[in-house]
This record gives structure tokens, sequence and C-alpha cells, in this order.
């Protein structure tokens, strides 16, 4: 009988987050754990003994320490924290998660599960089950930048996988699943992320999960060579940076335009609020915007600062960032206008740099300060389009074909 593997939810996000990844992941021998997974790992083993017979966390502690000590020293040495501070900081962490968690003893800890679901085998292991419906997984995490929101639970491969177990196994309609949160730092703090699943919900939703696992099957199945698979730049820095960034080789030009995706995606989201923030003040108003309605000749409303600071800061930056990939200065105007639409123009004039503070080589002068390469006279790269990630690539594709080696540093703002 051939072995056919199974999926948990992890696999799909890994999968789902960048497919090339998951495959590094998948068929290179299991590394040993990090620091971070042995904070999880501990955290659970603290949690657990708690709900058994309300083991004080206090008394794991200095064997805590120990663990840390003899494993971790360089990450402690890097983080400047001595194993001791760090083991204090899990047990606080834990001492504010156990308030937002059910009165031992706990009945179903740690359950490890398998079911199948259109025809792919799914498997997982849920910290905690209480009050009939509710399913627990605790999270430790480095970051409240990484907690889920509810919305978030609705679309998440372990909320759907888990509660689809427990539906299908114990005959539920609802279930109540909880991501719960320790975020140990100096001020450890706990989160609790609840999210009602339904089964109409889970069943509309899982389809797509099944799908995609069903190719995970396939491809553990098949074992490629994880180069050949489809990569996702926008995921390298993602969660502290990939781990497999040496092996998966992405190349600067890919870098740079992933970032570019990003930041027009954050900046479209921030305008839509910023919009929909805009049509629900008219509907209030009753179809007229706050400050008084605009003249025939659609002057601005004297209410209304065009020229806003914050407005000309970010045009600054951003001008600085195309001036530095080697935009010329009459398309970084170009690019700003387009992109920040109150400003006027004199003022978008005024936020980009001359081109001789930057980038000298139509410049009779030599700049002043230290400048570390210079490109060649005349060398430009020109490109007009609306989609900044492709503009990037071909801007670094013309100082390519130039013979010239592009250095880019990505900062992370
Ligand atoms: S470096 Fe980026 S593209 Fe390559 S495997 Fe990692 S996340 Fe995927």
């Amino acid at each position: 009988m051939t072995w056919i593997p199974h999926v948990s939810p992890t696999q799909v996000d890994d999968f789902n987050l960048c497919e090339r990844k998951w495959a590094f992941r998948q068929f290179s021998p299991k590394e040993p754990p990090n620091i971070g997974a042995f904070r999880g790992d501990s955290g659970h083993r603290i949690l657990e003994a708690y709900g058994k017979d309300r083991t004080p966390p206090e008394i794991h502690e200095a064997n805590l320490a120990r663990g840390l000590a003899s494993r971790f020293s360089e990450d402690l040495a890097e983080k400047k924290i001595s194993a001791e501070d760090y083991a204090a900081r899990i047990i606080a962490t834990c001492n504010k998660m156990i308030p937002l968690l059910p009165e031992p003893p706990w009945e179903r800890i740690e359950e490890k599960f398998s079911f199948e679901i259109g025809g792919v085998t799914f498997c997982g292991r849920v910290d905690l089950q209480y009050e009939g419906n509710a399913i627990r997984d605790h999270k430790f995490s480095s970051s409240a930048d990484f907690v889920k929101t509810p919305e978030i639970l609705l679309t998440d491969s372990q909320a759907l996988i888990y509660s689809a177990w427990k539906m299908v196994t114990e005959g539920l309609s609802e279930v109540r699943f909880e991501l719960g949160y320790g975020i140990p730092g100096k001020k450890p703090r706990a989160i609790v992320v609840p999210q009602v699943m339904t089964a109409e919900h889970v069943d509309a939703m899982i389809e797509p999960i099944v799908e995609r696992s069903k190719e995970i099957v396939r491809l553990r199945l098949a074992r490629p060579d994880p180069l050949s698979l489809t990569p996702n730049w926008n995921a390298c820095e993602a969660f502290g940076g990939c781990p497999y960034q040496d092996r998966c080789k992405p190349s600067a030009e890919d870098l740079i335009a992933a970032k570019f995706d990003r930041d027009e995606a954050k900046q479209e989201k921030k305008t839509m609020g910023l919009l929909n923030k805009a049509k629900a003040k008219v509907a209030e108003t009753g179809g007229v915007a706050q400050g008084g309605k605009p003249d025939e000749k659609g002057k601005p409303d004297p209410g209304v600062r065009s020229d806003d600071g914050h407005a000309k800061k970010e045009c600054f930056a951003h001008a600085a960032k195309l001036l530095e990939v080697g935009l010329s200065r009459e398309d970084v105007v170009t690019q700003c206008a387009k992109k920040f639409v109150g400003l006027p123009a004199d003022a978008i004039e005024a936020c980009v740099p001359k081109p001789q503070a930057i980038n000298p080589p139509d410049s009779p002068k030599e700049p002043e300060g230290k400048v570390e390469e210079k490109a060649p006279k005349g060398t430009k790269a020109k490109v007009k389009s609306d989609d900044l990630g492709g503009m990037v690539k071909s801007v670094l594709a013309q100082f390519k074909e130039q013979g010239l080696t592009v250095e880019i540093v990505i900062k992370s703002a």
C-alpha cells in the first residue's frame, strides 16, 4: 500500500506563504530547535502542568534557566539578556496567561488527532479543549505584531482544520476557536483572540484548503527540487527573515520590487481607509463634507490643508527612494504627483531633492562629502510605468545592460 502523507495546518501555512520555503523545510534534515521554539515548548509544558493540578509556573524556573544557559548562550548574548532573566520572562508570561484560561483540572489537553476530509488526511495536536465546544491553542509570540485578529481566524488554516475536525468527530454545528497569546518581553502580556466558527462557514472555506493540501501531498510524494517551485519574494523578510535565503538566492531586483509592491499595497490600504472614512463623514453630514461646500470654481475648502506637512514628509522620503534606484528627477516628480494627489505641484517640486545633491552625473560640480561610487557621465535609466515593482526591475535591468552593478540596501521603515 502506498504511504499517503498527512497534512498539518503549519504545512498549509508554509505552503501558502512560499512554496519554495515549504519545500526547503520539508525536504531538509530537521534543524535543532531555536530559542523561540524552546520558549514555545517550555511555555506549553508549564501551562499543561498548571492545567493538570495547578502546579505553579515558578517550579520550572530554575530548570528553564539551566536549559537556556546550556543550549542558547549565543542567542542570549545577542539578545543581551541572562538565562535567568529570560526564564523569568517566560514564567511571568505564563502567569499573565493563566487568568485567561479555564479553572483546572483540564480534562482534554494536548490531544493528537487525524481525520480525513475531501480525500486528504489532516493531523494536529489540540492544546486545550473545554466547555464542550471550545478549542484553545497557546502561542508564544515575540511581538504583538504577529497577533491574529478574529477576522483573520475566519480564513486561518488552523482555525478551519481544527474546527472541521471537532465538527466531524463530535457532530457539532459550532466551535469556539481561540488563540491564547503570551508575549514575553520587558513587560510580558497575554491576549486571547476568539472566533465562533459555524459549520456553514467551515464547509464553505475548507474546500480551497483541501485543494492546496492535495498539492502538498502530491509534492511530498514527488520530492521535487525546492528551486523548481514558485518563490514568493514578498515572504523573504517575513518572520525575521527566511532561513533559506542562502540556498534560494533572491536577487536584489526581486527583493526591491517586492518591497515596492508591499509599500504600494500598504499605501493603497491606507488610502482606502481614508476614502471610507471620508465617505462615512459625507454620509453623516447629508452629502456635504464638513467645513463647507467647495465653490463652483472647484477651489479647495479653506478648512482643508492641501499642503499637509505629513504628506510632504512622505513625499520627500518616497522621492529619495526613487532617486536612489536611478530614476530621473523628472520621473520622480511625475511619480510623486500621482502618489500624493493632494499636494500642490510646487510642494512636490520642493520635496524632490535636486539631482546634484544625490546623483552627480549631470552636474559640473563635485558634490561635497564622501561619495562611495559615481556612475559614469550620461548613465541614466528611463522608464514610464504605473507599476512600481515592474518599473524598478526595468530600471535595474537598464543599468545592467550598461555593464553597471547596482548595490541595493533595503531598510525597514
Ligand atoms: S528566500 Fe524568499 S523566495 Fe526563497 S524560499 Fe525563502 S521566502 Fe521563499
